[in-house]
């Protein structure tokens, strides 16, 4: 009997994750492989779609544009806002190219500080990996049912998934 990875199943991954210039972003490599829960939204849909129907011991080898991962870039994304606006945290300088947390309409969120010009700092809220097409290596290595608690947090549990203490 084969289980095949459909919606509400864990499913266990090893993963290599290279940009279009072929670096690695991201690999489970060396490390316990990934547990995601198919089809809530758990790891980016083009990857999901990708690995629908696949059994263990399966490889699959993905591109998968920026629309099925993390989104085009958006301008509406890129704020100026003055310097005077960051109040100074210890002995934290705002340096380009920094993570802050800003206030936004729908809360908390990370912006990268892109660029400081004088009193004229340029926050980027986009993903920062947003209009990057992504190359995926993936192998399969468990499918198992979810369990109830699983699909009520919506995250699997056990090794390469969430620890609760
Ligand atoms: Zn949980």
């Amino acid at each position: 009997m084969h289980m095949t990875i459909t919606e509400n199943k864990v499913v266990l991954i090893h993963y290599t994750l290279k940009d279009n210039s072929g670096e690695t972003l991201d690999s489970s490599e060396g490390k316990d492989p990934l547990a995601y829960i198919q089809g809530i939204g758990n790891i980016i849909i083009g990857l999901e779609e990708a690995l629908a129907g696949k059994v263990v011991g399966d490889k699959v080898t993905t591109t998968i544009a920026p629309e099925k991962a993390y989104g085009v870039r958006n301008d509406a994304n890129v704020h100026v806002v003055p310097l005077s606006g960051f109040q100074a945290d210890g002995d934290e300088k705002l340096v380009e190219g920094m993570q802050v947390r800003v206030e936004t309409n729908e809360g908390v969120s990370i912006a990268d500080v892109a660029k400081i010009d004088g009193e004229e700092v340029t926050l980027d809220l986009n993903h920062p990996l947003a209009g990057e097409t992504l190359h995926f290596d993936v192998e399969i290595v468990d499918i198992r049912e979810a369990t109830k608690e699983e699909l009520d947090h919506g995250h699997a549990h056990g090794p390469g998934g969430h620890h609760h203490h």
